[in-house]
């Protein structure tokens, strides 16, 4: 039996209808029957207009699944002969997606092993179809099948409709670097709001050149002219000062030959020259910002221009976090036997900073693992009033681990208790009124993990009221630069990576982790990669999905 498997990224050399694959009677010449498939993608998707789908491909393991059901289907049908095309990445609506042929003695059996190979296809293949969003860039990607229980798209589908907004509020200039505004800013008056002098030079009326002139005064910026020249006068007058009519050029001073009174122009000079005219830059009421749009430097510098000093924006969270545990101890102090630092805290602290919550807005304590003072300090006022809090350790059900009693207990309910993923498994997310707590394992990359994948999901909601495709992270389908090796696990893995651009091109790197614990492992970490269940190894070349999660994207 032959067979040839193949992905394409882009078009694939045969579309419906287009004969280019062998005839069936030179290539497998005992073949009685070669039947073609090929899926085209439509424009309806369960109800809805799409602009394409996006399909993502784990190849090897891909090639790996689909051999197995080819050789079954050829042992149970009998078949000589089977080609296996598929695209990968963006397919328009129209294109072809999928194409299959198969050679058999009879066309039964061509049929029959076609219908059950696409079956096949749809049950267990990584081959993931994805439908692209026409407003996202092509990297991003919106899955729409239901979440399996417990599973990231899980929390993340539970966090969407659970999470609060924030209000709005006025903030000086000052204060408003990267917020989001929320509402239309229009220019209050002509932009500029006079007409003005782009250059140092001398206003006249143009005429005949070359042309001598008498100049009659000085104006400066910020000043207004006395009188407007006439003919064959000049006016001295210097950038941003107020061109004093209609009519006029101003005539660089490095075209000027000075005598005295008198001013000497060579070249010819037109109405207009050197004028920024009023509201060439924008009229009044023109709209110059739109609600949604981040403030950089630059929105800002607008803000300033039509006066808007107290610009409405989305708030911005309070943060409150715990660390928890009886053998943690400062990072200043020599821990005893038994003890480590504390290094969450300060993960935590860097991760709201990298998240653009500013420290103000964060309060951070320890608490050991004493319930009862647990207790009370999550009735404080910090806590009270936190939009999010974050308690560290303690999450899973040991003896010690308070956390689920103790949210319960302050009246959250709890949402979710685990995620089926690695690290991280025991999260906790619960809501009380408008508040979200998580409860964090303890372990540095767990930390890292949820947070990314899950906190600051919810922080960047909070702080741009954005609606968002779920699930919310972003994964991308990234070339692997080097082998990833992992403990195969049934539950999928988030393996700390870097990616980074070297010449020209991304190269994505697997950092090595034995365990949760390994922080060490994190230095240098910026994505982490999805590792399907019971991976043990992924080829480097390979495509891999990679959460943007590096709270950079966050605003
Ligand atoms: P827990 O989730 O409380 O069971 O903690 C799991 C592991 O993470 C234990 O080995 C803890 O010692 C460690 N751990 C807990 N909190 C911290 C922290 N703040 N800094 C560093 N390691 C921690
Ligand atoms: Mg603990």
């Amino acid at each position: 039996m032959k067979m040839e498997i193949k992905f394409f990224d882009g078009a694939m050399p045969v579309s419906s209808g287009n004969r280019t694959v062998s005839p069936i009677q030179a290539e497998y010449g005992k073949a009685g029957a070669w039947a073609e498939f090929t899926g085209t993608v439509r424009q309806m998707e369960k109800g809805e207009k799409i602009p394409a789908l996006r399909y993502d491909i784990y190849q090897a393991m891909a090639k790996k699944v689909l051999t197995s059901h080819i050789e079954e289907l050829a042992q149970k049908y009998g078949l000589l002969a089977v080609r296996f095309w598929h695209r990968e990445g963006l397919v328009p609506v129209g294109e072809s997606s999928v194409f299959i042929a198969i050679a058999a003695p009879h066309r039964k059996e061509a049929f029959a092993a076609i219908a059950e190979l696409l079956d096949r296809l749809k049950a267990d293949v990584p081959i993931w179809k994805i439908e692209a969003d026409a407003d996202l860039p092509k990297v991003e990607v919106a899955e729409k099948t239901p979440p399996a229980p417990g599973s990231m798209g899980a929390v993340w589908k539970v966090l969407g409709e659970r999470v609060s907004m924030l209000e709005d509020e006025r903030v000086p200039l000052a204060q408003a670097y990267h917020r989001i505004l929320q509402e239309e800013v229009k220019a209050d008056v002509d932009q500029p709001p006079f007409d003005r002098s782009a250059v140092d030079g001398y206003a006249i009326v143009p005429g005949e050149f070359p042309a001598k002139f008498h100049v009659i005064g000085v104006v400066k910026a910020g000043e207004t002219a006395a009188r407007a020249p006439g003919p064959g006068e000049a006016l001295r007058i210097f950038t941003g000062a107020q061109v004093p009519a209609r009519g006029l050029a101003i005539v660089m001073q490095e075209l000027v030959k000075v005598d005295g009174e008198f001013i000497h122009v060579e070249k010819t000079q037109k109405i207009g020259d050197n004028v920024r005219g009023r509201a060439s830059d924008a009229h009044a009421g023109d709209v110059l910002l739109s609600a949604g749009q981040k403030l950089t430097a630059l929105e800002l510098a607008i803000l300033a221009s039509v006066g808007a000093v107290n610009p409405l924006v989305k708030a911005l969270p309070h943060v409150a976090h715990a660390t928890t545990g009886d053998e943690i101890v400062s990072p200043d102090a020599t821990p005893k036997p038994g003890q480590i630092r504390n290094s969450n805290q300060i993960l935590i602290s860097g991760l709201l900073q990298s998240c653009r919550v500013p420290a103000t807005n964060v309060h951070q304590e320890h608490w050991g693992d004493d319930p009862v003072h647990a207790a009370a300090r999550l009735a404080s006022e910090p806590f009270a009033k936190a939009d999010v809090i974050l308690i560290s350790g303690g999450a899973s059900v040991g003896e010690h681990d308070y956390t689920a009693r103790l949210l319960e207990g302050a009246g959250f309910e709890l949402v979710v208790r685990s995620v089926n993923m690695r690290p991280g498994r025991p999260l906790l997310i619960g809501f009380r009124g408008r508040q979200v707590a998580f409860g964090l394992p303890g372990n540095p990359v767990s930390h890292y993990a949820c947070f990314l994948l899950f906190v600051a999901q919810v922080l960047e909601r909070q702080m741009t009221s954005r609606p968002k495709p779920w699930p919310w992270p972003r994964f991308c389908s990234r070339k692997l630069s080097q082998k990833l090796i992992c403990t195969p696990n049934p539950r999928p893995t988030l393996c700390p990576a870097r990616q980074s651009p070297q010449h020209g091109a991304e190269s994505l790197i697997p950092l090595r982790w034995s365990n949760s614990g390994s922080l060490s492992a994190l230095a240098g970490a910026n994505c982490l990669i999805f590792v399907p269940p019971n991976t043990a190894e992924i080829p480097a070349g390979e495509n891999v999905r990679v959460t943007f999660t590096h709270p950079l994207f966050i605003l």
